[in-house]
């Protein structure tokens, strides 16, 4: 058997290629080409330093929950070998920030940060910014995510912005230890995304499914996961920051 994690004393660079390992496997296993699941490091919290040891080891997209943070990391680290993901709420204040920085935007939950993020596209010179939606799956008031209820109407409204991309959606689940509790969440998301899919949401293209951290990514990945957003079992546990 294979461990799930590399032992305490593993390097970075054999935690990757660890984590790797295992997402290949399971996505054969789930019947899917292992490229079918992206890996993105959430490097929120760690240095300019140890991003670049990630980029040694192979990593190529990078995953930051706060604007101003990843701001100052992304003019160190730079944007030439690695895609951005903003994968923490976005407020209207830090949206052109945004517009400017990340390549992909993970947590669209609004018709007005839409067509917001839209406007800053036209007055940045941006031609195209991928966004997911995040979906609120266990009507939590405390997170971010548009409810079920309310994704059909975002989804007609990105759908009416010129610039914007919907590449798929995203959910955040609670914290349950044993991992197997959030199973239903996550098939829920995927037939959401199922629907949209067969409604032409994604411009001909499959939504993305980003679901799945560190604790649970096993589960999201046989759910029909194809981004995974994996922090503490690459870099180690984080000093406190959420
Ligand atoms: C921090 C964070 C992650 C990564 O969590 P780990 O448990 O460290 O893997 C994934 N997604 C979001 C939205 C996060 O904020």
């Amino acid at each position: 058997m294979e461990p799930q994690t590399a032992g305490i004393n593993a390097t970075l660079s054999e935690r990757f290629e660890q984590i790797n390992r295992r997402i290949a496997s399971l996505a054969r296993d789930a019947g899917r080409p292992p490229e079918d699941v992206r890996l993105i490091a959430v490097s929120k919290t760690h240095p300019p330093e140890i991003l670049r040891q990630a980029i040694e080891a192979g990593a190529c997209e990078f995953g930051e929950n706060r604007v101003q943070e990843a701001e100052a990391k992304i003019a160190e680290v730079g944007r030439e070998r690695v895609r951005w993901h903003l994968i923490g709420p976005l407020q209207a204040n830090k949206a052109r920030r945004a517009v400017r920085l990340f390549d992909v935007i993970h947590t669209l939950d609004s018709v007005s940060l839409a067509r917001r993020l839209d406007r800053l596209c036209v007055e940045e010179g941006r031609d195209e910014l991928s966004v997911l939606i995040q979906v609120d799956l266990a009507g939590e008031a405390t997170k971010s995510g548009v409810s079920e209820e309310d994704l059909p109407q975002l989804v007609e409204a990105v759908k009416a912005c010129e610039r914007l991309r919907l590449s798929g959606l995203m959910t955040l689940p609670p914290f349950f230890v044993d991992a197997e509790r959030v199973r239903p969440f996550f098939r829920r998301l995927r037939e959401l995304r199922d629907k949209l899919e067969s409604d032409g949401a994604f411009d001909n293209q499959r939504g993305a499914l980003s679901m799945g951290m560190s604790h649970d990514f096993e589960v999201a990945i046989q759910e029909g996961a194809t981004l995974v957003r994996i922090g503490t079992a690459i870099f180690g546990e984080r000093a406190a920051n959420e």
